[in-house]
This record gives C-alpha cells, structure tokens and sequence, in this order.
C-alpha cells in the first residue's frame, strides 16, 4: 500500500526543468517534520512545518489520501494525461518524501514503466533515504532533486544530512543535483558554509532559490539569492509557479 495525496498537470516551477510540462505525483508521508518552516493552521490545529504539511502529517490527512494497492493504478493516472498529448512530458515523484516507497513494489514498477516508456522522471527528496541500486536498477534512469534540509528546517543535523544517502544519489543517480531554497537571514549567516560541507566532492549542479510563497516574499529574498549565485558560482533557480499563481493555486 502506498499513498497518493494528488496529481496534477503543469508545467515545472523550479530547477533545470523549469518550464517543462510535468505531470506530478504527490506522494504521503516524510520521515522529517522540519518545524523551522513556520506554522500553518490545518483543520483547526496548528502545524509547525514545511509548506506541504498536507502530505507530511498522517494524523490529519490521511484520510484524504488515495490508497494506492497496484502500480496499474498510477500508470493509469499517467496515461489518462497523455492520451491527448502528441508529446511525452516528464513525470515528478514528490511528497512528503517519495523515497520512503523507493523499495516498495507497488511504487518500483510505476518507475520501471515511466523509465521503460522513456519518461524523464524525477524525484524530489530530502536525500536522506537511498534505494539500492543494485536491486532497483532503474533509479539508474530517474534523476534526483536533492533538496537537503539547512539549519533553518529546524531539524538536527544528524536528521538532516545523511551523507551515505546523498553519495548514492548524487552518484548513482541520472543527472542529480542540489537544491537548496535560501532566505536572506540565512545567506548572511552561514549557508554558504553549510552548502559546502554538504556539496564538497560532488560535481553535481548546485541550484539555490528563495524562499517565500508570495511574490514579494519571492521578490525580497532573491536580491539577495542572485548575487549569492554570482559569487558562489552556483545555479539560480526562480519558482515559476509562485510567480504565476502567487500563493492562490497548486502549480
Ligand atoms: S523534508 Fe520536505 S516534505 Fe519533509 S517535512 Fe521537510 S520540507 Fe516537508
């Protein structure tokens, strides 16, 4: 069994791909709760956590989550999107942390077909958790978005960097990369240091976006995240779907 919270048809608000039209698979459940995102009132209760709290607090959502028993179930969701579409758009497997299903049979036979059926697939993950590619072969196809959580999550860094995790990833990996969203605080304190202790040893693109969920959130953080890129030699990464919908839709 393994959990849906939604999908969706759009176009990529961030990274490389940024622009691409993507269909998107929302995945239920995380193994970190990252009470350093802020709080939100959900169903009556306030939630200390990131901005996908919906598919991350169990107790409060899963009864809206789909229970998903056979993988024809999420090939079916992709191919209902295609079917009137003369051109393959990417697939992303997001969450929560979708890697908490990488070795679940339901969830790697949909990748196996997406990457059959060359699908680009990518995965947004906290990298903290790794298949084995050796047993699951096909996440040798997927690339992986590896958004490994800063101080400013709140979580302990023990949580939140799992070094062997992120070797496997980065490595083994199609054309993974980092990604890391930066408000200004953190720019002047220390984020350039702890991107680097993360990030040495890698030849993977770094890409750094800034945080906020409104565009003058946006608007604000980014004079500070465009010359931070400039001086670091690092990728910036605009989202597109906070520019677009500004907080009042799913992108
Ligand atoms: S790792 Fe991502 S999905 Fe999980 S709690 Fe943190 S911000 Fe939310």
């Amino acid at each position: 069994m393994i959990y849906l919270v939604e999908d969706f048809f759009s176009i990529q608000g961030e990274g490389p791909y940024m622009g691409t039209p993507s269909i998107f698979l929302r995945f239920g459940g995380c193994n970190l709760r990252c009470p350093g995102f802020g709080e939100t009132w959900q169903k009556g209760k306030r939630i200390l956590g990131c901005d996908t709290v919906r598919a991350v607090y169990t107790r409060l959502f899963k009864e809206d989550w789909q229970e998903v028993e056979d993988a024809d179930r999420l090939i079916e969701i992709i191919q209902n999107y295609v079917v009137n579409l003369s051109y393959r758009p990417d697939i992303v497997l997001t969450g929560g942390e979708p890697m908490l299903y990488a070795e679940n049979p339901i969830f790697y036979r949909a990748v196996e077909w997406m990457v059959e059926n060359h699908y680009r697939v990518t995965v947004e993950t906290n990298a903290t958790l790794a298949p084995s590619f050796e047993a699951y072969p096909a996440y040798r196809s997927v690339t992986f978005a590896m958004a490994v959580k800063l101080s400013n999550s709140g979580e302990p860094k023990e949580r939140r960097i799992v070094p062997e995790a992120i070797a496997h990833l980065a490595k083994e990996g199609k054309e993974s990369f980092f990604k890391f969203t930066l408000n200004s605080e953190l720019i002047e304190r220390d984020a350039y240091e702890q991107i680097s202790e993360i990030c040495d040893g890698y030849e993977n693109p770094i890409y750094c976006m800034p945080l906020g969920e409104s565009i003058p959130q946006l608007h604000e953080h980014a004079k500070y995240v465009v010359p931070f890129c400039l001086k670091h030699g690092y990728h910036y990464s605009d989202r597109l779907h906070v520019r677009l919908w500004n907080r009042e839709e799913k992108r």
